[in-house]
């Protein structure tokens, strides 16, 4: 195994698939947090140098853990549905990569899952960021993914955020966390179903539908 630690090489943007497979390769061995985790590192993400669609959660849970699938779970289920794909449309990794911000599972503490490792987003994204430059929308579900990526421009409330979603497009989209602990906060903020999720559903349609590395299609 290579060491997981070692500074990352980051593929040049036109670098061969096997640059990508040995980033991927690399990442897959990460132990760097493992004393924090409950369980071997198990890193899950897809991702291929052709995708145009990034989709940044949180961490896997434990169910996502076991089954090596990304939003695997109600979660996805829900998340699917605003974007109006199937699961064989989700899982087309030629066209939407799936980076959480921490990529194993961080384990358990007061009945919900912990936060993602804080070493592995800064340690992982930046590489694999630059070794999919045809990115053209990036999702952020949930507050963790925008802490990372939108840092200070950050909204003071989850709702202030997402309703700033003109801000930072066109490259980035804020959104809710799909879970269904969050059933209560959709209710209270109508407008999201009413106008954002019409707008992301139109984004990430053209985005895919604008693919460049053929056979691309419009998700709806
Ligand atoms: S959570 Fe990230 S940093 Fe920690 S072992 Fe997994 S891949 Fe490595």
């Amino acid at each position: 195994m290579r060491s997981s630690n070692s500074s990352s090489t980051t593929p040049a943007e036109s670098g061969a698939a096997e640059t990508f497979d040995a980033l991927l390769a690399r990442v897959r061995a990460c132990t760097v947090c493992a004393a924090h985790l409950p369980y071997p590192p198990r890193p899950i993400l897809r991702a291929s140098p052709t995708a145009r669609l990034l989709i940044v959660g949180q961490a896997p849970g434990r169910r996502v853990h076991e089954t090596g699938i990304p939003w695997n779970d109600p979660s996805g289920d829900l998340l699917r549905q605003w974007l109006e794909m199937t699961r064989e449309q989700f899982y087309d990794v030629s066209r939407i990569a799936i980076v959480p911000t921490g990529l194993c599972y961080p384990g358990t503490a007061n009945g919900g899952d912990l936060p993602p490792r804080p070493e592995c987003a800064p340690l992982w994204h930046p590489a694999l960021r630059a070794a999919m430059p045809r990115i053209r929308l990036t999702l952020l579900v949930g507050a963790h993914a925008q802490a990372y990526y939108l840092g200070k421009r950050r909204g003071r409330t989850l709702a202030d955020t997402v309703g700033a979603w003109r801000d930072f497009a066109p490259d980035l989209l804020p959104l809710p966390h799909p879970s269904p602990r969050n059933r209560l906060w959709f209710k209270r903020h109508p407008w999201f179903e009413a106008e954002v999720i019409p707008m992301l559903r139109e984004r990430v349609g053209a985005v895919l539908a604008a693919g460049d590395n053929g056979g691309a299609r419009n998700p709806s």
